[in-house]
């Protein structure tokens, strides 16, 4: 669990402050925001990418869905926020544990999604 920066925040190791959490996942605010609301939903268990995920990871992986709608709620942006995966270092990803953005709090840049 501690192979990543966010497996070391999970297990304590490196301080930071849960604006969520419950049994299976956390959840952060980004440390170099892209948005005035930019936070990450981490599940408990270290999932390097989410083509990693197994067909035994599908409660998790809804469960963080369920997640990133509560938090949006908690955080009042429940009518606009986007969310992302980069699965890969090609789509950007470089922290190897799997994660949810929430993206809020401004015009969302259209055109290639
Ligand atoms: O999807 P990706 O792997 O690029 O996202 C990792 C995110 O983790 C980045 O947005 C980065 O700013 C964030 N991060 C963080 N705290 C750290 C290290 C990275 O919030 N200590």
């Amino acid at each position: 669990m501690t192979d990543t920066i966010f497996g070391k925040i999970i297990a304590g190791e490196i301080p930071s402050e849960f604006i969520y959490e419950d049994d299976h996942c956390i959840a952060i605010n980004d440390i170099a925001p892209k948005a005035p609301v930019h936070v990450l939903v981490i599940p408990k268990k270290a999932i390097p990418r989410l083509v990693d995920a197994q067909a035994d990871d599908q409660a998790l992986l809804g469960h963080l869905m369920l997640a990133a709608g509560r938090i949006a709620e908690q955080l009042g942006v429940q009518d606009a926020f986007r969310l992302i995966v980069n699965n890969g270092e090609g789509a950007g990803q470089t922290v190897f544990h799997l994660h949810l953005h929430i993206l809020a709090g401004m015009a969302m840049p259209e055109g290639f999604m």
